[in-house]
């Protein structure tokens, strides 16, 4: 019998039987288990100063390359209009980084609508104008995993809710960014081998999948 556990097999092989209904789980449920907090930048104001709609197709995962803070406080910064970005034209279009929702090891919270359009992939290509953007972080010390598997929740979510399929869940890195050297980040890093998807972020689809299968 193959194992892939690393922890010991069990002697019952499987039979086909419904060992995904067994545990499906409503939208709702899963939610609760991602303890999400609505906490939107004012609208109008820093990143939804302009305010872009948008019907998503894609949901683009970052991480934060910070190890100073976690959902809370990339929360503060985004609605005190902290995170400031050079605008120009072909580039960061109105001043400001934003993106939808952060990530740690214990929440999420969402900072603006999927509605709109945020500014964290690829300045005025499409992984900016079509994608929710998901910032996962990394603060010394955090249960990354814990991070990660919050993430895959949170995406699969997502997913069901806008009708997103797996292949366009990508990471920032799908998105080459115009006049940026390498055009293509090596983001979220921690999710890359050698810089580019390969078996981590296959690794994570297959997390994201196993969550979409059991929503009901
Ligand atoms: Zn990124």
């Amino acid at each position: 019998m193959l194992c892939l556990t690393g922890t010991g097999c069990s002697p019952v092989p499987y039979s086909g039987a419904s060992g995904a209904s067994r545990n499906k789980i409503s939208p709702s449920a899963l939610m609760r288990e991602v303890r999400l907090k609505v906490d939107m930048v004012p609208r109008g104001t820093h990143g939804r100063k302009v305010v872009r709609p948008m019907s998503p197709r894609y949901i683009t995962i970052h991480s934060t390359q910070n190890q100073t803070a976690g959902a809370q406080q990339h929360s503060l910064a985004l609605k005190r209009g902290a995170l400031r970005a050079t605008k120009r034209p072909g580039g960061n279009r109105i001043g400001y980084l934003i993106w939808h929702f952060t990530v740690d090891q214990g929440m999420a919270i969402q900072h603006m609508p999927t509605s709109e359009q945020g500014e964290h992939a690829d300045f005025d290509g499409p992984g900016n104008r079509y994608s929710i953007g998901i910032e996962m972080c990394e603060e010394r010390g955090s249960d990354l995993r814990a991070t990660i598997e919050r993430t895959a929740k949170l995406t699969a979510i997502l997913m069901k809710k806008h009708g997103i399929p797996i292949r366009n869940v990508v990471p920032h890195y799908h998105w080459p960014r115009r006049g940026a050297h390498p055009a293509n980040k090596d983001c979220p890093h921690f999710l890359m081998d050698n810089g580019r998807p390969s078996k981590k972020w296959r690794w994570f689809q297959s997390r994201v999948n196993d969550y979409y299968r059991r929503l009901e």
